[in-house]
């Protein structure tokens, strides 16, 4: 068996997966932020389940840009690392070999092999969280570009002189499309339309800060015409811009995971409205089919594992 670690910006998450896919043990731990201390937390819970069960190797998704060997870390936003050399660090203290990928292209492999796009052979597999990630597979093999850290979704630019990012520069896919978003976009709506939604309005008017998008999708499913209309804001976004990667790739499956997928009922079939309208040929031309993750949170430490299990 091997351990799949999930290394977020808020907890370090690991798992022994067998062969099939299957999580039998997990281990958990906060993201410290110092890299010392970040290693020493991946290291504890990868410890102390290896202590548990026969493991041949571990394999790290992290959310960042990997080097096309899986061996180092060249930037990761929400961690402390920029280009080090993970994967030897932590085999050295682990005594087992490390493999290293990014957390989206761990997760799409995940997919492809046990869970929603099982059999593709263009799989995209677009992650809805804080921001947007991408993985993608051509031909059933993982595209990972000519220096690792393709396809970075996310920071496509939708919105010309649009809403300004944390990369440098705006517009980009994910102020439009993300948990982030639904917040950004509930807070100009409550802006533009005051007193027309009770529960957001309140929290807004204490502090806009705590219009999160788990609070403005809650009030969507509790029918808040509001919320709703932040969640048609974000369905709009996700199939205009599913239209343009797929215009690139022709994917015949894209994968909605992420924190935001929880809500998709609130949006998919809007979303898949906007891509059918805004694809190039619409009407003329096979549509790829939307649909959401299956494995769910562990869909990126399962991709690791896999890796590392290929590996040994
Ligand atoms: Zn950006």
């Amino acid at each position: 068996m091997s351990i799949g670690v999930d290394v977020g910006g808020t907890s370090v998450r690991a798992g022994v997966v067998d062969r099939h896919g299957t999580v039998v043990d997990t281990a958990r731990a906060p993201t410290p932020s110092a890299e010392t201390a970040l290693e020493d937390a991946i290291v504890a819970v990868v410890s102390g389940l290896a202590a548990r069960h026969k493991i041949g190797a571990v394999g790290l998704a992290v959310a960042g840009f990997v080097t096309t060997d899986r061996r180092s870390v060249m930037f990761a936003p929400h961690l402390a690392w920029r280009d080090v050399a993970v994967a030897d660090r932590i085999s050295e203290r682990l005594s087992l070999p490390v493999v290293l990928e990014h957390d989206a292209n761990a997760a799409v492999l995940a997919e492809h092999r046990f869970g929603a796009a099982r059999g593709s052979r263009v799989a995209l597999l677009v992650a809805i969280g804080t921001g947007i990630g991408g993985g993608l597979l051509l031909d059933g093999r993982l595209f990972r570009g000519a220096f690792g850290v393709a396809p970075e979704l996310g920071h496509l630019r939708l919105v010309p002189h649009g809403r300004p990012c944390s990369c440098g520069k705006s517009g980009c896919w994910e102020r439009y499309c993300s948990g982030t978003a639904l917040s950004v976009s509930a807070v100009e709506l409550l802006a533009r339309h005051p007193g027309r939604s009770t529960v957001l309005a309140r929290e807004a008017s204490i502090d806009a800060r705590t219009v999160t998008g788990r609070k403005v999708a809650a009030a969507a499913r509790d029918g808040d015409p509001l919320a709703r209309r932040a969640m048609a804001e974000l369905a709009t976004w996700l199939g205009e811009g599913l239209a343009l990667v797929a215009d690139i790739y022709d994917p015949e499956i894209v994968v909605i995971a992420g924190g935001v997928s929880e809500s998709a009922p609130l949006f998919l079939d809007d979303a898949r409205e906007h891509y059918r309208k805004s694809i190039t040929g619409a009407g003329y031309r096979p549509l790829a089919r939307i649909r959401t993750a299956q494995l769910g949170d562990d869909a990126a430490l399962v991709g690791a594992a896999l890796l590392a299990a290929d590996r040994t």
